[in-house]
């Protein structure tokens, strides 16, 4: 246990508005997977942040708790080593949300990028709930009640993040009297009590999705609620029909002209995903000729994402006749996040002058 208390934390995850897809798995679990002998992991079903975006459908939200806790650990996400816990069973980071979003101007909310492509993309218009806009700063409060050091995320986080960080700032300066001139690094040693954490970016940031570019011409990222994704709970058939519907060069008429490789999903994938990166820039200079053929590099990449997706969807379905175990999971990961939860929602309140009964007694574990 010691060894554990020890290490530096991890805090990332996933709103379970869908199952996990490729996009996740390069912009954030290959790294959770990595990281998780060297790092004290927690991994956060993050269900309330779903309701914002679908409210009317709880039992969906319900059903995709438990998909996305079967991705992680079909994906290597180790239950002994890492704690993987459920959002709504924390009411530590409710409360934190509440304190926090008195730190956080409503402007710096509308101006997030991330919010503003949501809105665009999900198509949610002028119709959003109050609880949407207020996500970022739920999100922060995920984050900082674990006062992790490090934040594996994909590109489109790092808005939120930032804004994690500035709140952090703040509330140290506000209520730990740390000088406004401590380096980021320093914030703990100065007395601070939430960490500036850092991000930390998968080796791909933003992988876009199988479909056609959007509105504005670019090519949407993966996302679960856009219906442009390969899960890794696809089967080889599933993945076959995707790639072999995959959005590619429109402009392109084979053999006559030529291909155009950047900005096209089939060639993000094979430099992405193929090992045979050899193959790849061979069969891209070809492409660029007209002298190879979308279909033949298809069945190709249908080959590349079978091999790297089937290995999880097999161990996916050990866990998929054992829906109890899972669940015994996410319960005593969710015990664990509670401990440190509780101590920091403490440890704020201390802070912010809010302890009025002082039963009991905390202290850092570092
Ligand atoms: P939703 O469409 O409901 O927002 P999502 O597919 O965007 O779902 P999230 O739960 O919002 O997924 O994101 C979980 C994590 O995965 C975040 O760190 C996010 O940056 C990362 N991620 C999601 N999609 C991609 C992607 N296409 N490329 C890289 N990283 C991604
Ligand atoms: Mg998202």
């Amino acid at each position: 246990m010691n060894t554990v208390l020890n290490k530096p934390r991890i805090l990332t995850g996933d709103t379970p508005t869908g199952k996990l897809h490729l996009g996740h798995w390069v912009g954030s679990v290959e790294n959770r997977v990595k990281l998780q002998d060297r790092y004290d992991c927690y991994f956060i079903i993050a269900n309330i942040q779903a309701f914002t975006t679908r409210a009317e459908r709880p039992e969906e939200m319900r059903d995709n708790v438990m998909q996305v806790a079967m991705d992680y650990l079909a994906s290597g996400i180790d239950p002994k080593r890492s704690t993987i816990f459920v959002q709504s069973e924390i009411p530590a980071i409710a409360e934190l949300t509440q304190f926090l979003s008195m730190l956080v101007p409503f402007p710096r909310i509308m101006r997030n990028p991330t919010i503003k492509d949501e809105i665009r993309d999900k198509g949610l218009g002028d119709n959003y709930p109050i609880g949407f806009l207020m996500y970022p700063v739920s999100n922060t409060a995920d984050i900082l009640t674990f006062r992790p050091e490090l934040v594996p995320v994909g590109e489109d986080q790092l808005p939120h993040l930032e804004l994690a960080r500035e709140t952090a700032r703040k509330f140290n300066q506000l209520y730990c009297a740390v000088d406004p001139q401590t380096k980021d690094e320093d914030y703990i040693k100065a007395g601070g009590l939430f960490p500036i954490i850092q991000p930390l970016l998968g080796r791909v940031k933003r992988l876009v999705g199988t479909g056609a570019p959007g509105k504005n011409g670019q090519l949407l990222k993966m996302s679960k609620s856009l219906n442009n994704a390969i899960f890794l709970s696809d089967d080889s058939d599933i993945i076959r029909k995707k790639v072999m519907e995959m959005y590619t060069d429109p402009k392109r008429i084979h053999k006559t002209d030529p291909g155009c490789v950047e900005n096209n999903p089939l060639w993000i994938f094979h430099e992405t995903f193929n090992p045979d990166q050899d193959w790849v820039k061979e069969a891209e200079a070809h492409y660029r000729k007209g002298q190879i053929g979308d279909v033949e590099c298809k069945k190709k990449l249908v080959d590349v994402l079978v091999a790297l997706i089937e290995p999880i969807r097999q161990r996916r379905l050990v866990f998929e006749k054992d829906p109890a175990q899972v669940i015994k999971i996410l319960k005593e990961g969710t015990e664990r996040a509670n401990a440190i939860a509780e101590e920091t929602l403490i440890l704020a309140k201390r802070a912010m002058q809010q302890d009025y009964f002082g039963k009991r007694q905390v202290k850092y574990n570092k």
